[in-house]
């Protein structure tokens, strides 16, 4: 029998818990980030096995690592197959050179991937005890609706989700505001930083226990695990048979929960040459890699990709864990990571929003291929890799840059930049029909906890 594998908190100053108790408690009591103390290794040829595995095939092999201990099998294999029941295209932009979309999930966004397979894992352990709870959540635009979709009309569950009213689009508000049932919606007077740091204070407020606060924004556990998985799937299916293949991923970054998954993965053993880490001009974390210096941009810059409009990376802390390292909330770094180590996986880059627009119009213009700012920024990074990098940018270099919103979720500017109009998925056509229910809050902790006072006794 194997031991069960334990999660710590960056504080280092709770104790280590079960994968069940980090997936429902959100963050540690002491205010860090869970972290599994021991990431399980899967042999090299493994990964070159799965390439005629289904997307969830894969998921259940690479998630069971982790949760054998916790799930039998044939739950988990349940939890796979209903969560992944959609596709994952993947794109030849030139040579060995793709795209991965991770858009076809019924929001449209990555984070579809995380937040069912989050949903289900841990309706799976409520219903064990027989527990009720109330998800809390920040969103920037994408992060909302996807746990709205996700958690949608479960028994055990009731979601809040809090958002800066004047930063998300029309559509990803609707695709909140028009789900009603157990899911409530709260827009703020404020960005997404402010919606943030009243989400944080309310799971550090006693006087909130009775309503059994948990979080499913991309500081829970059980968002990365499942975000892992894709990584092997585009291996799995486009290496070159070779044992000596390895592959660049560039990833488009704001909270950093995308990146860990990916670190995960190497962690695992997926032969990753490099990640480009992605951002916008939010470039806090390419300064860092170039200064050794960690300063937060408060308040955020407003950029036209505008779920990566993050100036404190929630995640941040995780990455500096992973590579020996403490930082606290505030991020302070306690302990120096090895930050050369850190430099030499990941090549951080910043892309500016004109840059983004170009690499929009540029790729559509020679590829026929039509991505939308986030994915923009990540090729952008990519090619920005290739001059650093220029073995990356060879012909037999496989190379994957993910695509993380379908292009109609940003009609304004994808009509601006090309002068056309992206066609809807299935998903996102109907919502203009339906109505919307929201309500609006003053930008100050008092008036939320009111309301959450107010609204669930
Ligand atoms: C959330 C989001 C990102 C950033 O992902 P992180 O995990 O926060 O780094 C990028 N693109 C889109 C479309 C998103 O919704």
């Amino acid at each position: 029998m194997l031991k069960p594998i334990k999660y710590y908190s960056t504080n280092l100053k709770a104790g280590e818990v079960l994968f069940r108790d980090a997936l429902l408690k959100g963050l540690a009591p002491d205010g860090g980030l869970y972290m599994p103390h021991e990431i399980p290794v899967i042999p090299k040829e493994e990964f070159f096995s799965f390439s005629k595995c289904t997307y969830d095939e894969i998921a259940y092999e690479v998630t069971r690592r982790f949760l054998h201990t916790e799930i039998p099998d044939a739950d988990l294999r349940n939890i796979v197959r209903d969560a992944y029941d959609f596709q994952v295209p993947l794109e030849k932009v030139f040579d060995r050179k793709y795209l991965m979309r991770l858009d076809q999930g019924p929001t449209a966004s990555f984070k579809d991937f995380a937040a069912r397979m989050m949903g289900r894992l841990m309706q799976f352990f409520l219903q064990q005890e027989n527990r009720k709870m109330l998800i809390l959540t920040a969103t920037s635009g994408d992060t909302g609706s996807a746990i709205a979709n996700a958690f949608y009309g479960l028994d055990n569950i009731k979601v809040v989700v809090l958002f800066p009213e004047k930063e998300v689009t029309d559509r990803q508000r609707k695709q909140m505001t028009t789900l009603h049932k157990n899911i409530q919606i709260i827009a703020l007077d404020g960005k997404f930083d402010d919606c943030q740091a009243l989400v944080k204070q309310a799971f550090s407020d006693p006087e909130l226990d009775y309503l059994q606060l948990s979080s499913a924004n991309s500081i829970n556990i059980g968002r990365l695990l499942p975000q892992s998985v894709y990584y092997v799937y585009a291996f799995a299916k486009l290496n070159n048979g070779s044992e000596n293949d390895n592959v660049v991923f560039s990833v488009p970054s704001g909270n950093f929960g995308n990146l860990m998954g990916g670190l995960i993965a190497m962690k695992t053993g997926l032969p990753v040459k490099r990640f480009v880490v992605s951002t916008n001009e939010n470039d806090e974390v390419p300064v860092y890699w170039k200064t050794g210096m960690y300063q937060t941009i408060v308040p955020s810059l407003n950029c036209i990709s505008s779920a990566m409009n993050v100036g404190h990376p929630s995640n941040m802390a995780r990455i500096v864990a992973l590579y020996g390292g403490v930082m606290d909330e505030k991020g302070n770094i306690v302990k120096e990571p090895a930050l050369e180590k850190m430099r030499a996986d990941m090549f951080a880059v910043a892309i500016d929003d004109s840059h983004t627009r170009e690499t929009l119009s540029k790729v559509y213009a020679e590829y026929k291929l039509l991505l939308e700012p986030h994915g923009a920024v990540s090729w952008a990074g990519l090619m920005r890799d290739f001059e650093a990098n220029s073995r990356d940018g060879a012909p037999e270099q496989l190379c994957i840059s993910l695509e993380t919103a379908h292009p109609a979720k940003f009609p304004e500017e994808i009509r601006s930049i090309l002068g056309i109009e992206p066609e809807l998925p299935d998903s996102l056509k109907d919502l203009d029909d339906k109505e919307e229910n929201y309500d609006k809050i003053e930008n100050d902790y008092p008036s939320f906890k009111n309301y959450l006072k107010d609204n669930y006794l």
